[in-house]
């Protein structure tokens, strides 16, 4: 690294580093002199920039996005479909503010684009998962879980756990038709989740999915760390199947989270 001077980004934390190609790319997340605000310009500039890491020549850079990026900076849901990236939802950095907006990041263009805006209709939320999924020849974002705030509509399939911190847990799930940007709110059989928060999520195949730990309410209203497994199996875009693949015993370690 002679004659080069060593890029530094800030420490970071409750963020995602997707991979697109033969670069990592690195947006918001918890950090230090992150504004404690719903918006300002020193957010936006902040959020404005996406720092990506190049496999090939093993260089971190600095990019400035065009466009909009969300104010859901903290615990969004993040996935991958071909060269973009796609945000949802996500803790604003201040109070109970939680945001639903779905965004997209082109990593050809660095550019923004806002696909649904925040909707008082669903649940607003953070710490949740999404995927990207295909299933009879559309392309699908599949978003579950997460802790936020009471929706104004709570679907009958789904639970949302009411937590002493004045967060609601939630099972919910979602699915956002990409080629017609419409969200359906799907029925689910087998046995589904329950409200969790701050798991992970990853793809199997097409259409298949697994869900590792995270956070589930006790009698109480605290959250525990669970070491659930759940593979689910998106058939059609009205019906998610899920089924247990291993529930172990839980240690039942409470603590309590501040959001
Ligand atoms: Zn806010």
């Amino acid at each position: 690294m002679s004659g080069q001077s060593i890029y530094k980004f800030k420490g970071r934390t409750e963020h995602s580093a997707p991979v697109i190609g033969g670069s990592l790319y690195l947006w918001a997340g918890n950090q230090p002199g992150l504004p404690g605000v719903h918006d300002s310009p020193q957010k936006r500039k902040l959020t404005s920039t996406v720092e990506t890491f190049s496999f090939s020549s093993a260089r971190w850079s600095s990019h400035l996005t065009r466009g909009t990026p969300p104010l859901g900076v903290v615990g969004y849901s993040c996935t991958t479909f071909h060269s973009n990236i796609y945000y949802y939802a996500g803790w604003c950095g201040h109070d109970h503010c939680y945001h639903n907006s779905l965004n997209v990041l082109n990593t050809l263009t660095m550019s923004w684009t806002q696909l649904h805006p925040n909707d008082e209709s669903m649940m607003k939320k953070g710490y949740g998962g999404m995927l990207s999924l295909e299933f009879e020849g559309t392309d699908y974002l599949f978003m579950v879980g997460g802790r936020g705030t009471a929706p104004a509509v709570k679907h009958r399939q789904f639970q949302y756990d009411q937590l002493k911190s004045g967060r609601v847990q939630t099972n919910e799930q979602l699915l956002y038709n990409l080629s017609n940007g419409q969200f359906t709110v799907p029925s689910v059989s087998g046995q589904c989740c329950p409200p969790t928060s701050s798991f992970t999520v990853n793809k199997i195949n097409q259409n298949k999915g697994i869900m590792l730990g995270g956070l589930v309410t006790d009698y109480d209203g605290f959250s525990f760390p669970t070491n659930n497994v759940y593979i689910f199996n998106v058939t059609h875009n009205t019906i998610v199947s899920y089924h247990v693949q291993y529930i172990f015993y839980n240690l039942g370690i409470s603590f309590i989270t501040k959001r």
